[in-house]
């Protein structure tokens, strides 16, 4: 068989000058010397230059090399030889040989392309081609094409690596992989659920999982015990950047466990992960509560690879005279502010006023910034006038401000907007200030969330309801009390990123039902949709808990891409949208007709059953 003896092209190397190889492969790109035909010749392996000479070859074989055009896909037969010192290439990996054809077969010809598929020089010192200028929908609606480049070969590979490490860890560890159902009921993780009509139940619907968080649950149940998933979740969500509808995470679930357990397994399994890209990631991870995270980086995602923290200032002006703080003060609020050390000289009177207190504060949501520099070891400027000397004593040692430092404080009747607007700012500064170890991965875990947020229609999950409280003595119709309830669940951060979260769950019936409670719902609700759930809660479940790992971001981060879609073979593109199967598109009158969506004598919408 001719597939058979097959040699990679980008494995040939000098030791196999004189031999007779086989290729296969896509045109990469061709050069025409004189009468000399020279091609890139690309496999999955990598590249090789294939010489066609005509005073060597037949004449029919010749011409049809004449024909060859970018990304044909041939067969080629010839030998190696070592190429002389002067036309080696150092940009591909087998530039010091080349393969002289003797025969050549095309098995298909290739339509004109919409971009450049090659990204090496063909020329010593050339610039590199490739996707960088095409847009990316383009890039999407040519998939396949795109995924010929090296570079988008590299990351799948890549990828292929780390869920091969993931497994391997797990099983070493005891853990089983196990597939939970994709057409199932909805588990709430607080976005949208993606349905799909059913046509033997008509009118009714299954809902793709937003996470197999309650089958995992079922599966402790179970006795189970250990499982994982590299499962696919389905959110249907408002646009962002980096988001996807569809995506992948790390599942886990264990029994008779606790944090501990997962902060370790979860730190080993990530230094496993950057491992496969060569990155060091030191154990164990820092941890912070939520209270922190907010208090001294203004976000529950916090960025640790640079200072910035934020100082409370508040008590330092308990007495002030300056009006706009005792009035702040007074209602409440609160004054804090971060210390950019060393930095007076990238951060002007007119940078700090103009740009920030007029323009970037305000558009962060405070009604304006207050700002020092330290000059000659005196706070300098437009407002230290209205301070005591006590109160500029109080911010130079609460700041520890030295010579050049710039303090800058935000001081509002709301302390969340003093921490969000602060925590955007400590962001802003290091972005400008270039403050931030570009090639650091600082992760730390972030816990002792509220188990509850104040939502517009009422009281939500942080996480997910199943998450346990630290405390199970509360009232559930007492919401201010349940809204300083914090939970057993914790978020992974890496360079302010979340890339997974989880918790100890609530393996207690009674508990269950109170949490439903104090989230609202009504005994009908809870049964019509977490009934099944319930039940099985009341045959002794253990204590158990867990995690996801969004693998999506995980690889982008490991690899260092602009975004996750270039770590994901067909992602949907900003707009949740596929360019290259159209998806999602109409369907006919007829499909709409068999799932009972659509009355087929008159043509209209079938009216939805009232549901919760
Ligand atoms: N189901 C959660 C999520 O998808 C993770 C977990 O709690 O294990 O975010």
């Amino acid at each position: 068989m001719r597939f058979n003896d097959r040699s990679w092209c980008g494995h040939i190397r000098l030791s196999d000058s004189g031999r007779a190889i086989r290729l296969m492969g896509w045109v990469d790109a061709l050069r025409n010397h004189g009468d000399v035909l020279f091609i890139h010749l690309r496999d999955m392996s990598g590249i090789v230059q294939v010489v066609f000479n005509p005073e060597e070859l037949q004449l029919d074989i010749y011409r049809r090399a004449e024909s060859l055009r970018n990304e044909y896909c041939i067969l080629v037969d010839g030998h190696v030889v070592s190429r002389a010192d002067t036309t080696e290439n150092p940009n591909i990996e087998t530039g010091r040989i080349e393969v002289i054809a003797s025969d050549l077969t095309i098995f298909s010809r290739c339509a004109t392309l919409p971009f450049s598929i090659s990204e090496k020089a063909m020329i010593r010192g050339g610039t590199a081609a490739g996707g960088g200028p095409v847009s990316e929908d383009l890039r999407l609606k040519y998939r396949y094409l795109d995924l010929r480049r090296p570079t988008m070969q590299e990351n799948l590979r890549k990828r292929d690596a780390i869920m091969q490490c993931v497994r391997a860890c797990l099983h070493r560890r005891g853990f089983i992989e196990i597939e939970t159902p994709l057409l199932t009921k909805s588990t709430p993780e607080g976005a949208r659920d993606y349905l799909v009509p059913s046509r033997i139940h008509h009118r009714r619907f299954y809902a793709l999982p937003q996470s197999p968080q309650l089958f995992k649950q079922l599966l402790m149940i179970g006795g189970m015990e250990k499982y994982f998933q590299i499962a696919r979740c389905f959110r249907d969500e408002d646009l962002r950047p980096n988001r996807q509808p569809e995506f992948t995470q790390l599942d886990i679930e264990a029994s008779f466990i606790d944090e501990e357990f997962i902060y370790e397994l979860m730190e080993n399994l990530v230094v496993e992960i950057f491992a496969v890209s060569g990155i060091q990631c030191k154990t164990p991870f820092p941890r912070m509560t939520w209270e922190d995270a907010m208090d001294t980086a203004g976000t529950d995602r916090p960025d640790i690879r640079f200072g910035l923290r934020f100082v409370d200032a508040t008590g330092i002006f308990e007495h002030t005279n300056y009006g706009i703080f005792r009035n702040i003060i007074e209602k409440g609020g609160c004054i804090k502010g971060i210390n950019v050390k060393g930095r007076s000289g990238d951060l002007s009177k007119n940078v700090l006023q103009n740009d920030y207190a007029k323009e970037i504060v305000p558009s962060f949501g405070a009604r304006g910034m207050t700002w020092m520099r330290v000059v000659d070891g005196k706070l300098e400027s437009n407002i230290v006038q209205f301070f005591s000397e006590n109160e500029r004593y109080g911010l130079r040692e609460r700041f520890q401000a030295e010579n050049n430092d710039v303090i800058i404080m935000i001081a509002d009747q709301s302390p969340r907007i003093v921490n969000e607007v602060l925590g955007l700012l400590r962001l802003h500064l290091a972005n400008r200030l270039n403050l931030i170890p570009r090639n650091d991965f600082a992760p730390v875990w972030v816990t002792e969330f509220p188990l509850f947020e104040q939502t517009r229609s009422g009281l939500a999950s942080n996480h997910h309801p199943f998450t346990a409280p630290r405390r199970t003595d509360f009232d559930p119709a007492n919401i201010d009390e349940l809204l300083r309830l914090r939970s057993r669940a914790y978020d992974l951060v890496i360079n302010g990123e979340e890339v997974g979260g989880g918790s100890i769950r609530i393996n207690d019936r009674h508990l269950q039902v109170k949490i439903f409670q104090a989230l609202g719902l009504s005994d009908a609700d809870v049964e019509e949709k977490f009934g099944f759930f319930l039940n099985a809660l009341g045959y002794a479940a253990p204590p158990h808990g867990g995690m996801a790992l969004g693998m999506d971001r995980m690889i982008s981060m490991v690899l260092g891409t602009a975004s996750i879609r270039e770590v994901i073979p067909f992602p949907k593109n900003r707009n949740a949208y596929c360019p290259l199967t159209d998806a999602p598109s109409h369907v006919s009158y007829r499909q709409l007709s068999e799932l009972g969506l659509l009355d087929s004598t008159g043509g209209k919408w079938v009216e939805g059953r009232k549901v919760l």
